[in-house]
Protein backbone atom coordinates (compact mmCIF):
# COMPACT_ATOMS: atom_id res chain seq x y z
CA UNK A 1 0.00 0.00 0.00
CA UNK A 2 1.61 3.44 -1.04
CA UNK A 3 0.21 6.36 0.89
CA UNK A 4 1.20 9.69 0.63
CA UNK A 5 0.96 13.20 2.14
CA UNK A 6 0.10 15.96 0.33
CA UNK A 7 -0.56 19.72 1.17
CA UNK A 8 -4.23 20.72 0.58
CA UNK A 9 -4.54 23.78 -0.43
CA UNK A 10 -6.33 25.02 3.13
CA UNK A 11 -3.32 23.52 4.72
CA UNK A 12 -4.91 20.06 5.72
CA UNK A 13 -2.92 17.00 5.27
CA UNK A 14 -4.36 14.77 2.40
CA UNK A 15 -3.40 11.46 2.56
CA UNK A 16 -4.02 9.99 -1.32
CA UNK A 17 -4.12 6.17 -0.88
CA UNK A 18 -3.96 4.64 -4.12
CA UNK A 19 -6.00 1.75 -2.75
CA UNK A 20 -8.75 4.27 -1.17
CA UNK A 21 -12.40 2.50 -0.96
CA UNK A 22 -15.55 4.42 1.01
CA UNK A 23 -14.59 2.79 4.24
CA UNK A 24 -11.61 4.24 4.40
CA UNK A 25 -12.90 7.97 3.78
CA UNK A 26 -13.07 9.70 7.22
CA UNK A 27 -14.96 12.72 6.13
CA UNK A 28 -15.48 15.22 3.55
CA UNK A 29 -15.76 18.77 2.95
CA UNK A 30 -16.96 20.54 0.28
CA UNK A 31 -15.79 18.23 -2.69
CA UNK A 32 -12.46 17.27 -0.87
CA UNK A 33 -12.84 13.98 1.03
CA UNK A 34 -10.34 13.03 3.72
CA UNK A 35 -9.33 9.99 4.18
CA UNK A 36 -8.24 7.89 7.39
CA UNK A 37 -4.50 7.12 7.65
CA UNK A 38 -3.17 5.14 10.65
CA UNK A 39 -0.55 7.57 11.73
CA UNK A 40 -3.53 10.11 12.38
CA UNK A 41 -5.27 7.47 14.57
CA UNK A 42 -7.58 6.43 12.22
CA UNK A 43 -8.84 10.10 11.25
CA UNK A 44 -8.00 12.42 9.24
CA UNK A 45 -5.70 15.17 9.88
CA UNK A 46 -7.76 17.12 10.87
CA UNK A 47 -10.86 15.09 12.61
CA UNK A 48 -7.12 14.22 14.21
CA UNK A 49 -5.91 17.32 15.62
CA UNK A 50 -9.34 18.32 17.23
CA UNK A 51 -8.19 15.36 19.92
CA UNK A 52 -4.62 16.59 21.06
CA UNK A 53 -4.42 19.03 23.01
CA UNK A 54 -2.21 22.51 22.49
CA UNK A 55 1.51 21.45 23.12
CA UNK A 56 0.34 17.94 21.27
CA UNK A 57 -1.00 20.00 18.41
CA UNK A 58 1.77 22.23 18.24
CA UNK A 59 4.63 19.18 17.70
CA UNK A 60 2.18 17.52 15.44
CA UNK A 61 2.09 20.46 13.29
CA UNK A 62 5.68 20.88 13.17
CA UNK A 63 6.44 17.29 12.96
CA UNK A 64 4.27 16.86 9.62
CA UNK A 65 3.25 19.84 8.77
CA UNK A 66 6.47 22.03 8.84
CA UNK A 67 4.46 24.79 6.97
CA UNK A 68 1.37 25.42 8.94
CA UNK A 69 2.14 28.77 10.38
CA UNK A 70 1.51 29.93 7.18
CA UNK A 71 -2.23 28.93 7.78
CA UNK A 72 -2.45 30.10 11.28
CA UNK A 73 -4.45 33.02 11.49
CA UNK A 74 -5.04 35.47 14.73
CA UNK A 75 -6.69 33.56 17.89
CA UNK A 76 -10.39 35.04 18.38
CA UNK A 77 -9.02 36.35 21.16
CA UNK A 78 -6.44 38.59 19.93
CA UNK A 79 -8.21 39.78 17.54
CA UNK A 80 -11.22 41.09 20.34
CA UNK A 81 -8.34 42.71 22.05
CA UNK A 82 -7.03 44.68 18.41
CA UNK A 83 -11.18 45.53 17.84
CA UNK A 84 -11.49 47.06 20.94
CA UNK A 85 -8.45 48.88 21.44
CA UNK A 86 -9.41 50.92 18.58
CA UNK A 87 -13.03 51.17 17.98
CA UNK A 88 -14.55 54.23 19.95
CA UNK A 89 -17.68 53.94 21.89
CA UNK A 90 -21.19 53.92 19.95
CA UNK A 91 -22.61 57.20 21.52
CA UNK A 92 -19.29 58.94 20.66
CA UNK A 93 -19.84 62.65 19.04
CA UNK A 94 -18.42 61.84 16.04
CA UNK A 95 -20.37 58.83 14.92
CA UNK A 96 -23.18 61.54 15.43
CA UNK A 97 -21.32 63.78 12.77
CA UNK A 98 -20.30 61.32 10.72
CA UNK A 99 -24.02 59.95 10.94
CA UNK A 100 -25.55 63.23 10.19
CA UNK A 101 -23.50 64.18 6.78
CA UNK A 102 -24.25 60.94 5.59
CA UNK A 103 -28.27 61.67 6.15
CA UNK A 104 -27.96 64.73 4.71
CA UNK A 105 -29.09 64.02 1.35
CA UNK A 106 -28.64 67.00 -0.73
CA UNK A 107 -25.32 67.39 -0.01
CA UNK A 108 -24.12 63.69 -0.56
CA UNK A 109 -25.94 63.99 -3.76
CA UNK A 110 -25.23 66.99 -5.12
CA UNK A 111 -22.60 68.99 -3.32
CA UNK A 112 -19.24 67.66 -4.85
CA UNK A 113 -17.26 69.24 -1.81
CA UNK A 114 -19.08 66.76 0.63
CA UNK A 115 -17.21 63.65 -0.07
CA UNK A 116 -14.31 65.64 0.75
CA UNK A 117 -15.83 67.41 3.94
CA UNK A 118 -16.68 63.51 4.71
CA UNK A 119 -12.94 62.88 4.29
CA UNK A 120 -12.05 65.91 6.49
CA UNK A 121 -13.94 64.42 9.14
CA UNK A 122 -12.16 61.19 8.98
CA UNK A 123 -8.57 62.94 9.32
CA UNK A 124 -8.85 66.39 10.73
CA UNK A 125 -9.91 65.81 14.49
CA UNK A 126 -8.64 65.92 17.46
CA UNK A 127 -8.36 62.93 18.58
CA UNK A 128 -7.38 59.62 16.51
CA UNK A 129 -10.47 58.15 14.50
CA UNK A 130 -9.45 54.61 13.76
CA UNK A 131 -12.25 53.30 11.78
CA UNK A 132 -15.57 51.55 12.84
CA UNK A 133 -16.50 48.05 13.92
CA UNK A 134 -18.49 46.26 11.50
CA UNK A 135 -21.32 46.07 14.00
CA UNK A 136 -21.55 50.03 14.33
CA UNK A 137 -21.36 49.94 10.37
CA UNK A 138 -24.11 47.57 9.99
CA UNK A 139 -26.34 49.49 12.53
CA UNK A 140 -25.33 53.22 10.46
CA UNK A 141 -26.35 51.09 7.30
CA UNK A 142 -29.08 49.77 8.42
CA UNK A 143 -30.40 53.01 10.18
CA UNK A 144 -29.98 54.51 6.38
CA UNK A 145 -31.88 51.98 4.58
CA UNK A 146 -34.45 52.64 6.83
CA UNK A 147 -34.95 56.18 6.49
CA UNK A 148 -34.23 56.37 2.72
CA UNK A 149 -35.43 53.04 1.53
CA UNK A 150 -36.54 54.11 -2.34
CA UNK A 151 -33.20 56.19 -2.49
CA UNK A 152 -31.05 53.19 -1.15
CA UNK A 153 -33.10 51.01 -3.82
CA UNK A 154 -32.10 53.19 -6.64
CA UNK A 155 -29.12 51.77 -8.66
CA UNK A 156 -26.36 51.87 -7.38
CA UNK A 157 -27.07 53.79 -4.05
CA UNK A 158 -26.90 51.24 -2.16
CA UNK A 159 -23.48 50.24 -3.24
CA UNK A 160 -21.98 53.69 -2.97
CA UNK A 161 -22.89 53.65 0.89
CA UNK A 162 -21.62 49.39 1.41
CA UNK A 163 -18.44 50.77 0.06
CA UNK A 164 -18.19 54.31 2.49
CA UNK A 165 -19.06 52.33 5.35
CA UNK A 166 -16.97 49.45 5.23
CA UNK A 167 -14.01 51.35 4.12
CA UNK A 168 -13.81 52.26 7.49
CA UNK A 169 -14.31 49.14 9.37
CA UNK A 170 -11.70 47.82 11.15
CA UNK A 171 -12.83 44.44 11.94
CA UNK A 172 -13.37 43.69 8.43
CA UNK A 173 -13.47 39.87 9.13
CA UNK A 174 -16.90 40.40 10.76
CA UNK A 175 -18.38 42.10 7.63
CA UNK A 176 -21.81 40.21 7.07
CA UNK A 177 -23.31 40.38 4.00
CA UNK A 178 -26.61 39.96 6.02
CA UNK A 179 -25.37 42.93 8.00
CA UNK A 180 -22.96 44.90 6.20
CA UNK A 181 -24.61 44.43 2.68
CA UNK A 182 -23.56 41.74 -0.12
CA UNK A 183 -20.95 44.29 -1.61
CA UNK A 184 -19.58 45.18 1.16
CA UNK A 185 -18.81 41.49 2.04
CA UNK A 186 -17.32 41.10 -1.54
CA UNK A 187 -14.88 43.94 -1.34
CA UNK A 188 -14.04 44.31 2.01
CA UNK A 189 -14.31 41.17 4.10
CA UNK A 190 -12.04 38.79 2.66
CA UNK A 191 -14.92 36.33 2.55
CA UNK A 192 -14.59 36.42 6.49
CA UNK A 193 -11.22 34.65 6.48
CA UNK A 194 -9.53 35.96 9.70
CA UNK A 195 -6.10 37.87 9.43
CA UNK A 196 -2.89 35.57 8.67
CA UNK A 197 -0.65 35.52 11.65
CA UNK A 198 2.65 35.65 9.72
CA UNK A 199 3.90 36.65 6.14
CA UNK A 200 5.95 34.97 4.13
CA UNK A 201 8.80 34.74 5.99
CA UNK A 202 7.22 34.19 9.07
CA UNK A 203 7.40 36.99 10.87
CA UNK A 204 4.32 38.76 12.42
CA UNK A 205 2.08 40.20 9.70
CA UNK A 206 0.47 43.40 10.59
CA UNK A 207 -3.55 43.38 10.26
CA UNK A 208 -4.76 45.22 7.35
CA UNK A 209 -6.08 48.40 8.07
CA UNK A 210 -9.05 49.77 6.89
CA UNK A 211 -8.80 51.39 3.25
CA UNK A 212 -9.85 54.66 4.28
CA UNK A 213 -6.50 54.98 6.68
CA UNK A 214 -4.10 54.89 3.20
CA UNK A 215 -4.95 58.06 2.03
CA UNK A 216 -1.31 59.21 2.78
CA UNK A 217 0.66 55.71 2.22
CA UNK A 218 3.79 55.25 0.28
CA UNK A 219 2.26 51.32 -0.33
CA UNK A 220 1.30 51.52 -4.20
CA UNK A 221 -0.94 48.75 -3.95
CA UNK A 222 -2.72 50.54 -0.94
CA UNK A 223 -2.66 53.56 -3.05
CA UNK A 224 -4.64 51.82 -5.41
CA UNK A 225 -6.95 50.90 -2.96
CA UNK A 226 -7.71 54.05 -1.19
CA UNK A 227 -8.25 55.66 -5.15
CA UNK A 228 -10.58 52.68 -5.92
CA UNK A 229 -12.45 53.52 -2.61
CA UNK A 230 -12.63 56.95 -3.34
CA UNK A 231 -14.03 56.42 -6.89
CA UNK A 232 -16.85 54.46 -5.40
CA UNK A 233 -18.02 57.06 -3.10
CA UNK A 234 -17.81 59.45 -6.20
CA UNK A 235 -20.20 57.50 -8.16
CA UNK A 236 -22.78 58.55 -5.49
CA UNK A 237 -22.59 62.05 -7.33
CA UNK A 238 -23.86 60.76 -10.92
CA UNK A 239 -26.68 58.79 -9.55
CA UNK A 240 -29.77 61.25 -10.21
CA UNK A 241 -32.93 60.84 -7.50
CA UNK A 242 -35.60 62.57 -6.53
CA UNK A 243 -35.24 64.43 -3.72
ZN1 LIG B 1 -11.89 13.73 9.21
Amino acid sequence: MTTTLNQHTNGRLMSQNKENTETNICCSEGNSVYYKYELFNNKCSKCHLKTLSGAERIEFLEKYNPTHWKYLTYPDEMLHWYTTDLQMPDNHAFIKLFTKMIHSLNDLFNDSKHIVNILNLLYVCNYKFNGLTARQAAHILNDWKTKHESIYNTEGVSACIQHLLCGLVIDWWNIKPDYNGGIGYCYYSNWGKKPLMFDDKKNQKQIAKPVFTYINTNNKIEKQQFNMWLNMLKKIQTISINL
